[in-house]
């Protein structure tokens, strides 16, 4: 091992340190027969201790953490490029769009410092305003990361709510400090037969002994209500309702009336950031792919090989331990332990042979909730968008960030309408003048905008996607025009990605971008399904790295770090250390 596991919570006995390092001579004389072998010509394969499939933000994570405990690793994408959803591409001559995710809220700040991502070139700037809603009445509201500022602000549409405003921060922020631990390690082991279940169920409680029983109902209540009706009860104003619609509800299954929506109040009040703020939102210098680029120079640092263009069609498995990965191109790769960075869905229904598995974990997989809700549209534009009620002193940071809804009625309108496959007329649309954030990623004189669309259906009652491509761009489009009238004449270039491009292009499957929906049942020890929420799954040795496992979606790395965790305390134990048979 070149790296000691103090991240790892449960520190080795001496039996298993002795073990450990038996394990590690064993494997090293292994590694240096195959290479003998494979230099005299032999066909003998190099084996991997651990082969990840995708190159998404998780797996690169989880790679960059085994390699660093010493394991050699692989990582096989099937796109040309490195980074899942999480990408800066060129479209247009010298224009670079984060074409999917766009802002990055969660990055856990333990992965920025352990895999030193700022050696590598991440850089981010705060958000400010973190939210900025232009009203159809012309006005324009910041959220300033400031609350002093914030609240200065909200004070012109209600004093009232301004006031509460802060009383509400304060709640909600105390609440999700019981939530932040939880992030960064396995959901417990909800098995009451077991000793380690009842371990999980300790260690929990011991962190809520200090819960008052206010606090517990409160948090109840976050968990399983609406946002609206908490809005309903805190706010007199419905812009101020609208402020916090805009920094909710995001990329979910749900208008904001619809229960388990209030969850996403707290969700974003987990710190990120390398500074571990809470409400953290910052810019990527350089696009979303920054992230990621610094994630795949970390891992090969580390000693991690990625190879891109390369399609994984099968994972081969032997008495119930995978064994082999199979490549479109017909080639396979051993691998003592496989992660999949894929979906659950993409995993257990694709990659995996069903007889394999057992039939109700099969039922549950099929079951999980996916039909993401979200588009996105690209824009490069021949001039800055103007959008109405701007401050004339606004910076150009100031004038990045535009999220167009204008009430809560709008949003669960235009859910129903999705929900039923139609495309609304009048769409929800998050706007990010992204080159106003960070100039070097258009030619001068040319913006990039990247707008971010819900609700939209993955399966529409008529025509195709391929049919309805350009009508939701050009909706996309009418929309902002209501508050940017530039917008329209100045276009260069547009980038239509509906669900079924998410789905086709980036391997999500169903186009959602969490890799199943954010909802309570779908989340905790219930992620991806009830009974193997910790990164395990039914096949020894294959482990599951990416979103669709807690604490979910969204570019946080928690998935990936937390997977690699997982695997490395049973690899410590001698687990999956010999080769399968
Ligand atoms: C349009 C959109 C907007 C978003 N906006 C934000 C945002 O602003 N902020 C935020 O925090 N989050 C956002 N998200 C969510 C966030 O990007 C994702 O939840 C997160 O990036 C998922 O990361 P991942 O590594 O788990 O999976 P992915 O990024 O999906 O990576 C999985 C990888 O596996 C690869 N793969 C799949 N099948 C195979 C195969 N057969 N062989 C080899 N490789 C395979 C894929 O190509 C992909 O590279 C957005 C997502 C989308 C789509």
């Amino acid at each position: 091992m070149t790296e000691s596991h103090e991240s790892i919570p449960d520190a080795p006995d001496v039996f298993n340190f002795i073990f450990t390092a038996l394990w590690d001579t064993v494997i090293r004389l292994e590694r240096r027969a195959v290479t003998a072998s494979q230099n005299v010509g032999k066909t003998s394969q190099t084996i991997y201790d651990a082969v990840v499939i995708g190159a998404g933000h998780n797996g690169l994570t989880a790679a960059a953490y085994l390699a660093r405990a010493g394991l050699r690793t692989l990582v096989l994408e099937r796109r040309d490029i490195v980074g899942g959803c999480c990408v800066t591409e060129e479209i247009a001559p010298g224009c670079r769009v984060s074409t999917t995710s766009y802002v990055a809220s969660m990055l856990r700040p333990e992965v920025i410092a352990e895999l030193k991502l700022a050696n590598h070139g991440l850089r981010m700037i705060p958000c400010d305003p973190a939210i900025q809603v232009p009203f159809p009445d012309g006005q324009v509201v910041p959220w300033w990361a400031d609350r002093d500022r914030a609240q200065k602000e909200f004070s012109r549409i209600s004093a009232k709510d301004a006031a509460r405003f802060v009383q509400v921060d304060d709640q909600l922020k105390k609440l999700a400090r019981y939530l932040q631990p939880f992030f960064l390690e396995p959901p417990p082991e909800v098995d009451t037969s077991s000793l380690k279940g009842w371990n999980d169920l300790f260690r929990i409680g011991k962190r809520f002994r200090r819960i008052s029983s206010v606090e517990v109902s409160q948090l109840v209540s976050f968990l399983t209500g609406s946002l609206g009706e908490f809005l309903d009860q805190n706010y007199e104003s419905d812009k101020m309702k609208t402020m916090f619609l805009a920094n909710n509800v995001y990329g979910k299954h749900g208008g904001p009336y619809q229960p388990g929506t209030a969850i996403g109040l707290l969700f974003h009040l987990l710190s990120g950031g390398e500074h571990e703020l809470q409400g953290f939102y910052g810019h990527v210098m350089g696009g979303m792919g920054s992230i990621t680029q610094a994630l795949a120079a970390a891992a090969q640092q580390l000693g991690v090989e990625i190879r891109t263009s390369s399609p994984v069609t099968h994972i081969d498995v032997r008495n119930g331990r995978a064994r082999t990965v199979a490549l479109e191109d017909g080639s396979e790769i051993h691998a003592r332990m496989v992660f999949s960075n894929a979906d659950p869905k993409r995993t257990f229904l694709g990659f995996v042979d069903k007889k394999q598995l057992p039939d109700d974990f099969v039922a549950a997989v099929r079951a999980i909730k996916m039909d993401g809700p979200c588009a996105k549209v690209n824009i490069v534009l021949a001039e800055e968008p103007h959008f109405t009620g701007t401050s004339p002193n606004a910076t150009p940071l100031e004038r990045t960030f535009y999220t167009l809804v204008p009430s809560l009625e709008f949003a669960e309108r235009c859910y129903d309408i999705a929900k039923f496959g139609e495309i609304p007329e009048e769409l929800w649309v998050d706007c990010v003048v992204s080159s106003n954030a960070d100039d070097s990623l258009a030619p001068p004189g040319k913006h990039i905008l990247t707008c971010f669309v819900q609700y939209v259906p993955y399966r529409l009652r008529q025509g195709t996607w391929d049919e309805k491509r350009e009508l939701l761009g050009d909706r996309v489009v009418k929309k902002i025009a209501e508050y940017a009238p530039n917008v329209p004449s100045s276009i260069v270039a547009r980038q239509v990605l509906t669900p079924l491009d998410l789905e086709r292009t980036y391997g999500l499957t169903e186009g959602n971008i969490f890799h199943g929906d954010l909802r309570l049942d779908q989340l905790f020890f219930m992620r991806p399904v009830p009974g193997w929420s910790q990164y395990r799954t039914p096949i020894d040795g294959l482990y599951l790295c990416g979103a669709g496992t807690h604490p979910g979606g969204g570019v946080t790395g928690a998935p990936g770090r937390n997977a690699a965790h997982q695997a490395l305390r049973d690899w410590k134990k001698g687990r999956f250390r010999e080769v399968a048979a």
